[in-house]
């Protein structure tokens, strides 16, 4: 439930709730608006029975929140939380571009794309180290040696790295060499990476699973929030549906959702979406004038010799020209890039 403070409440009276609250053995989290201030309770609710929280001095109004996932409600937090990723911003009015191999390969392969896709106008490097591939005899990545050549792109290029996770190790190892993780669609559910990631201290790009809900991937956000990390960003990248045309179906129409359950920033993969180049760019418009917050384009120098996802990746040329076109649009929706 949430408790709703009449309009410039008292601080003695939000603390007061609050202490009244933690006594009983629950969690408050304190949304401070500009005018109302919002408090959510965390835990079992029955505890709270006997305190009349209603006549409590500045309170408006008890709400109660139906939903399982409490710190990714809207109900809990209505302003759109921002996360930094070093000095990049995601949420808000920012629009913000990861892009990168789908594979670190080699250090000379990142370096190059590194620089390339910051021409264009990228500020998230991405690039797996830990591939979790469908068959295991596919290349699975060069694991350590990989992040090493993230941290050397971005002490190069001063753009902030993103690399999957898939273990405790990964973590372990990830943690010491870029500045956020990610959450792959196949681990969506993995509750325990969930907690780690959670505990890990860096921001967490949370990709939506195969085929998972926008139910269960918010809950799947509230794992690593409940562990005290407030930087989840979510990344819609296709669910499974009858179609094959395309490799997944982007379901566009999470993006509007989320924009109303949550307040967490939601980016789109078209890439990993579709699994064709040439459907990258419509469905990458399509994800600006639906409100999304950013973008993952998976980029490659030369995308026919790609170690996986060549057949999605884009070219330098037609990334930068993808972002040229981008623009425009992307400032209609009044947001930066
Ligand atoms: C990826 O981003 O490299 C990836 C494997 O994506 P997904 O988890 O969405 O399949
Ligand atoms: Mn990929």
């Amino acid at each position: 439930m949430i408790i709703v403070m009449k309009p410039n409440a008292k601080q003695e009276s939000i603390f007061r709730i609050k202490s009244t609250i933690e006594a009983n053995g629950l969690d408050a989290h304190i949304s401070a608006g500009k005018e109302v201030t919002i408090i959510g309770v965390v835990g079992d609710k029955s505890k709270l029975l006997a305190q009349n929280l209603e006549i409590f001095e500045d309170v408006d109004k008890i709400v109660p929140v139906t939903e399982s996932y409490k710190l990714a409600n809207k109900k809990f937090h209505p302003e759109p939380t921002t996360v930094k990723v070093r000095d990049v911003v995601i949420g808000g009015n920012n629009f913000v571009i990861f892009s990168g191999p789908c594979a670190v390969e080699s250090k000379e392969q990142l370096l190059a794309t590194a620089q390339e896709i910051k021409k264009a106008g990228a500020h998230i490097l991405r690039g797996g180290a830990f591939k979790p591939r469908t068959s295991p005899y596919s290349f699975q990545g060069l694991e350590d040696e990989g992040l090493t050549f993230m941290k050397e792109a971005r002490d190069e290029t001063g753009l902030p790295v993103i690399c999957e996770i898939t273990s405790l190790h990964a973590i372990e190892s990830a943690v010491k060499y870029v500045d956020m993780l990610q959450i792959g669609a196949r681990n969506m559910q993995n509750f325990y990476l969930l907690k780690e990631a959670g505990k890990s201290g860096l921001p967490v790009l949370l990709k939506r699973g195969l085929s998972a809900t926008i139910e269960e991937w918010l809950n799947a956000a509230e794992y690593i929030l409940a562990e005290g990390n407030p930087n989840v960003v979510l990344c819609e990248r296709g669910i499974r549906t009858f179609e094959t045309a395309t490799r997944n179906t982007l379901d566009i129409s999470a993006v509007p959702v989320i924009k109303r359950k949550s307040h967490l920033p939601i980016i789109v993969d078209p890439s990993h979406a579709t699994g064709v180049r040439a459907y990258v760019k419509p469905l990458a418009m399509s994800a600006v004038a639906a409100g999304a917050d950013g973008l993952m384009i998976e980029t490659h120098p030369n995308p026919s010799t790609a170690l996986s996802d060549g057949p999605q990746s884009l070219t330098f040329e037609e990334f930068d020209q993808l972002t040229e076109e981008l623009k425009p649009l992307v400032k209609l929706m009044e947001k930066n890039i």
